[in-house]
């Protein structure tokens, strides 16, 4: 079992699979792109596969893919399958921005995939194609109908909350709820690497932070009622409009964070151990993985090494990477 200094225990591994997508969110990567990871900077899947079995053993019984987008990775399918049958393995999960979905919904369910967490920052799809840089709103409409038949349930969308990009559509992307049985949720906007203007007709990056309290005012009319917690590890708090059949959630890193409760270590796509998403401290394994050694003392450091409570809140800014290179 992997337990950290402060009494955590580590069971949720979040893995990036790619540092690549086909879409560009203006505040997940610069307008100029990131200079991306050559092929064999990038870890195979046989090393992922290495890693997870290693954690499993110790302890990790959850795991979630991620990227860059996930689906955009070929053989996305054969991960999951790989993933999926590792003992000790309980829950296997993935964020995406939904384009994919249409075409790989079915297989990845048929593979051992358990649910997909699915982006979603407006409803309108001009304003989609501009926050984006270009992505077809309707194919993530047919991406989420696809998870759904696919059973890929609950269906949880993550919903980046702008302050003048966003801000007046929050109360209907949260009423989606109201009409399906999904689970929206609310993420504070973070302050990693994206900090350069967004393009025309954005608002300043430094003023796009929306808090917490004021997204909870803005919902404030939908009576919003709190939903008992079951195991208390994820970071939403969860909610109901009454009567709904889906929820609310709010995930706030910055306003109301949930440092002391966080289980999960993250994988980059270049095969770095990451201990917290908001602090900077890495410790690289492919290389080591690649020379046959083992990398468990690599997990019991990345374990070790994680921080009580994360930067920002300590007003450091992590700047090595951008989330696209560290998958949420
Ligand atoms: N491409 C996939 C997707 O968009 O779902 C997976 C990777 S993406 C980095 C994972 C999540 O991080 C998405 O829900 C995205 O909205 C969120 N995200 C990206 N940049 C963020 C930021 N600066 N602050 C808060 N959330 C961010
Ligand atoms: Fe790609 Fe996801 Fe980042 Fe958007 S949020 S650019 S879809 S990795």
């Amino acid at each position: 079992m992997l337990i950290d200094p402060f009494g955590r225990p580590i069971t949720y591994l979040r893995i990036s699979v790619t540092d690549r997508c086909n879409m560009r969110c203006v505040y997940c990567m610069p307008p100029e792109g990131i200079e991306t990871r050559s092929h064999d900077e990038i870890m195979r899947y046989e090393e992922i596969l290495q890693v997870v079995q290693t954690a499993a053993q110790h302890g990790i019984t959850e795991v979630r893919l991620t990227g860059g987008e996930p689906l955009a990775r070929a053989g996305i399918v054969s991960l999951v399958r790989m993933i999926a049958e590792t003992p000790g393995i309980r829950d296997l999960s993935l964020t995406t921005n939904g384009l994919l979905l249409e075409k790989f919904a079915a297989e990845l369910a048929e593979a051992g995939l358990k649910r997909v967490n699915i982006s979603l920052d407006t409803l309108d799809p001009d304003k989609f194609s501009r926050i984006t840089r270009g992505a077809s709103l309707e194919r993530v409409w047919s991406g989420l109908q696809a998870a759904e038949s696919a059973g890929l349930t609950p269906i949880k969308l993550n919903t980046v909350a702008m302050k003048g990009v966003n801000e007046d559509e929050l109360i209907d992307i949260a009423r989606l709820s109201q009409r399906h049985p999904w689970r929206v949720r609310f993420i504070e906007l973070m302050p990693v690497n994206n900090q350069t203007p967004w393009g025309e007709g954005f608002p300043s990056p430094q003023s796009a932070y929306l808090p917490i309290h004021d997204i909870r005012r803005i919902l404030a009319p939908l009576d919003l009622q709190p939903v008992e917690e079951k195991s208390g590890s994820g970071p939403a708090r969860e909610y109901r409009i009454p009567g709904a059949p889906g929820t609310v959630g709010f995930i706030s890193p910055l306003g109301e964070h949930f440092c002391e409760r966080c289980n999960r270590l993250r994988l980059t796509a270049d095969g770095a151990l990451r201990p917290c998403l908001l602090s900077d401290i890495e410790i690289p394994l492919l290389k080591a993985l690649r020379a046959g050694e083992d990398i468990y003392p690599f997990l019991e450091r990345a374990v070790l090494m994680k921080p009580e409570g994360h930067e920002l809140v300590k007003n450091h800014r992590p700047m090595t990477r951008c989330m696209i290179q560290i998958g949420g």
